[in-house]
């Protein structure tokens, strides 16, 4: 098949209003209902989107995860070509109980997302209660009674709370944990290699990373990093609609990389990743 037909699966995404202080236009721009992001995934060959709530992550330092949980669990089995993380946020406990339940009966709910910056927390500090929560999962039955063979979880990095390199401990001695470092070139400092770096120095081979940073309209970052870790570890993410979906699509359909790791990167590593959480949505 024509690498520009494959059906990819977008691991990276939301929909929502965007609040982040950003002037009403720019947040206008960044905005998207899930509708609109499930059209937009279409118009990029997207099979499935997997997003969470702007709503349980915006506004900085003020979110409520358990809101935007709550709402995705609602919004996402209703709109075709979506599944979800459930947000957690350890300065709100409540919303380890949510993931946990949501985690475990609701189909569409894959995996969890961990956003320090948005929530202002050091990963250094709340790394461990965070990762044991989501190894607890990663051995838990969902409610096709398959088990994802350990929990997915989907962690902004790149800024000075979320340092790539800071999660690797918590992944290596958490194994039923399968960590994508999101956002490939995103470094606070102007670095753009913290996530290859990080997933150099992990252990256990449970570590990946994602494409979707603005970064990735960088030439050469992209395919550097897939060179570096294997195209195994990389997965193909927009943050749509923070981003264009079909631009980020395009950056890796005419990335400078062979087919077999287009495939890669586009869909079969997510087939792989999330495994029978992912299945029942394949068929
Ligand atoms: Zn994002």
């Amino acid at each position: 098949m024509d690498i520009l037909n494959l059906p990819a699966i977008d691991v990276h995404a939301h929909y929502g209003d965007y609040t982040s202080d950003a002037n009403a236009h720019a947040a206008w721009c960044m905005s998207g209902d899930a509708a609109l992001v499930a059209e937009r995934a279409k118009a990029a060959r997207t099979q499935w989107t997997i997003v969470s709530a702007l709503k349980g992550l915006f506004p900085r330092g003020r979110a409520d995860a358990c809101v935007g949980n709550d709402e995705a669990a609602d919004v996402v089995p209703k709109t075709p070509g979506l599944l979800f993380y459930a947000i957690v946020n350890p300065l709100q406990p409540s919303s380890y109980d949510q993931a946990r339940r949501l985690y475990k009966t609701n189909p569409h709910c894959v995996g969890l997302k961990f956003h320090p910056e948005e929530h202002r927390y050091p990963i250094t500090q709340w790394g461990r209660p965070l990762f044991e929560f989501a190894n607890e999962l990663g051995a838990e039955k969902n409610a096709s009674g398959n088990s994802g063979g350990g929990c997915v979880i989907k962690v902004h990095s790149g800024e000075q709370f979320s340092m790539p390199d800071d999660y690797i401990p918590f992944a290596d001695e958490f194994i039923r944990t399968k960590t994508i470092l999101a956002n490939i070139g995103c470094g606070y400092n102007g670095t753009r290699d913290l996530q290859a770096r990080a997933i150099q120095k992990s252990k256990r081979g449970n570590v990946y990373t994602d494409t979707s940073s603005m970064m990735s309209i960088l030439p050469r970052n992209i395919e550097w990093t897939a060179k570096e870790v294997g195209a195994d570890r990389v997965l193909f993410g927009t943050d749509t609609p923070l981003y264009f979906a079909a631009m980020q699509r395009a950056r890796i359909d005419y990335a400078e990389l062979p087919d077999a790791a287009k495939r890669l990167i586009l869909r079969e590593n997510a087939v792989k990743l999330f495994g029978d959480r992912l299945k029942p949505f394949l068929a």
